[in-house]
């Protein structure tokens, strides 16, 4: 039986697709993975990849790719799978989500890996049925390729999870690993919107037992309110599940009425609506 804290990439025995028990979602999420070295272009210390390093990943086997999630989603719906490996209450497919061990759009082959997606959801009759979403740092989209996948899954009914964790350049080094750039930042999140449904994702926590500080709330607020009228939403979210990455032990949570006490200040100073997963 698969959990909510299973996240293995590997536990289906496939090399780019696997399933999750997303808690949030209340369902199976299929993941794709495009990033089978754990190489990725950032370094985040709230990373739950292990051994994580620093690169691209290999080149994408698309023929496998499409395989593997022909073959899984058969099972899923037209098999067993459900019944042997998913908690009844779960037993559903909520959606299929480009968030592997590292950054997705760093492949090559990210748009004929979402052309790919988009084939094998139409063949399932699943287009415009099930969420598809880009978990992504949102680094790359100054790329014409990455922004022809982006138009693929925007043309699937996708949308973009695009991650801005804090907005001070100190702390983008220290919390994600690169030098902070707010303005590409601000550019990349525009052509991210501009071209489909776009969130941005969040995560929010204590370094060393420091929570962010006024200062750093703020140039977030003042960050997002440049793009207020563009954006689907904000998911703030806490420390989920453990860090695998060296910092681990400095990271701890933020308190629940932290998190809901800066959700309500993004909405008050920038308009945007907020979810938020404690
Ligand atoms: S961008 Fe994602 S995969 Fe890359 S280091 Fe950060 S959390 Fe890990």
């Amino acid at each position: 039986m698969l959990t909510t804290d299973d996240h293995r990439r590997d536990s289906a025995g496939l090399l780019y697709v696997y399933p999750v028990i997303s808690r949030r979602a209340g369902g199976v999420s299929v993941g794709i993975n495009l990033n089978p070295n754990n190489a990725c272009n950032w370094a985040c210390v709230y990373c739950q990849v292990e051994n994580l390093t620093r690169g691209g990943p290999p080149p994408i086997d698309l023929q496998r790719l499409e395989q593997e999630l022909h073959g899984f989603l058969d099972q899923v719906l037209h098999g067993d799978f459900l019944a042997r490996h998913v908690p009844l209450e779960t037993r559903q497919l909520v959606d299929i989500a480009f968030s592997g061990n590292g950054e997705p759009t760093s492949a090559t082959e990210f748009a004929e890996a979402v052309a790919c997606v988009g084939k094998v959801i139409e063949r399932f009759d699943l287009k415009g049925k099930i969420p598809i979403r880009l978990i992504t740092n949102g680094s790359l989209f100054h790329r014409n390729a990455v922004q022809l996948g982006v138009r693929y899954l925007a043309e699937l009914g996708g949308e973009v999870w695009f991650k801005i964790d804090r907005a001070t350049d100190a702390e983008v080094v220290e919390v994600n690993g690169v030098r902070g750039n707010q303005d590409r930042v601000l550019k990349n999140l525009q052509i991210s919107a501009k071209l489909a449904p776009t969130w941005v994702q969040t995560c929010w926590f204590r370094i060393d037992g420091e929570a962010p500080t006024a200062q750093s709330r703020q140039a977030y607020c003042t960050l997002l309110r440049q793009v207020n009228d563009k954006l689907a939403g904000v998911h703030l979210y806490g420390l989920a599940r453990p860090s695998k990455q060296e910092a681990a032990p400095r990271l701890s949570s933020v308190t629940e009425d932290e998190l809901m006490l800066f959700s309500c200040q993004i909405e008050e100073e920038t308009g945007i609506r907020v979810v938020v997963s404690p």
